[in-house]
């Protein structure tokens, strides 16, 4: 089946209203492939600035949510608060996540589940260091976290909530792309395990993001991948290239 192409814009800890308003006025200003699912993550913060000035069309994701109801968690949002300000995704997993503040294989996966079950889509990240990579255990520590996350999911209809953004590590900020043979090696490896370990189904269904440097010179060529389902961008969504990454399968 055809998977639709899908781009998120990872701004992490960047920008301020002014700096914000901006990117939101020359996203819907832009001619956006109308194949492309778009979906933009500031920080928390400017959730709802984003919301409110961002044309219909385009979704707003967090970039990290608690997994509890509502209550005593100071510092933290609530799934709940995301619907009702209408945020309708939430990245999961990110390595600066992982490796900063703690979210382990298991917290990433039980906060995917709560998400899913209640509504919020989730691009959940994976992606092994340079280290991990140089010993050849790159799929191993890929299919590690993916365990982690199946052993949570519940069946096929929690998957379709659920993008994959494969994410080395070392590609991250670092201008050092992944090359598309690297990505497309590591996605067709995702897509296998999808098949052997959940269903056929959810396989060919699943979008496999590739995040890592991406800018608005070489996603083109990794989107001609089969297995390469469309981007997470973090440096290059806070620029103007973020509309020729949107529009990299025209
Ligand atoms: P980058 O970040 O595009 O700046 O390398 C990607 C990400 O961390 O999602």
């Amino acid at each position: 089946m055809a998977r639709k192409f899908f781009v998120g814009g990872n701004f992490k800890m960047n920008g301020d209203i002014q700096t914000i308003k901006t990117i939101v006025e020359n996203l819907n200003k832009a001619q956006l492939d109308p194949n492309t699912e778009v979906v933009v993550a500031p920080p928390a913060l400017y959730l709802l600035l984003v919301r409110e000035h961002l044309r219909s069309g385009i979704e707003v994701a967090a970039q990290n949510v608690f997994d509890k109801p509502n209550g005593a968690f100071t510092g933290e949002i609530s799934v709940t608060q995301l619907k009702d300000s209408n945020i309708t995704w939430t990245i999961l997993g990110h390595s600066e996540r992982r490796t900063y503040f703690g979210d382990t294989d298991a917290i990433v996966a039980s906060k995917t589940k709560y998400a899913t079950d209640n509504g919020v889509g989730v691009i959940w990240c994976c992606g092994e260091s340079l280290e991990q990579r140089e010993a050849g255990e790159t799929v191993d520590v890929i299919t590690k976290q993916l365990a982690a996350l199946k052993e949570k999911l519940d069946g096929e209809a929690a998957w379709k909530n659920v993008v994959i953004a494969y994410e080395p590590i070392w590609a991250i900020g670092t201008g050092k792309v992944a090359s598309t043979e690297q990505a497309q090696e590591v996605h067709a490896a995702i897509r296998k395990w999808l098949k052997e370990n959940v269903s056929e189904k959810v396989a060919d269904e699943t979008r496999i993001l590739y995040g890592g440097s991406v800018n608005g010179k070489n996603c083109k060529e990794l989107a001609t991948q089969p297995d390469i389902d469309g981007f997470l961008v973090g440096g290059a969504s806070l620029k103007p290239e973020f509309v020729d990454i949107i529009n990299s399968k025209q």
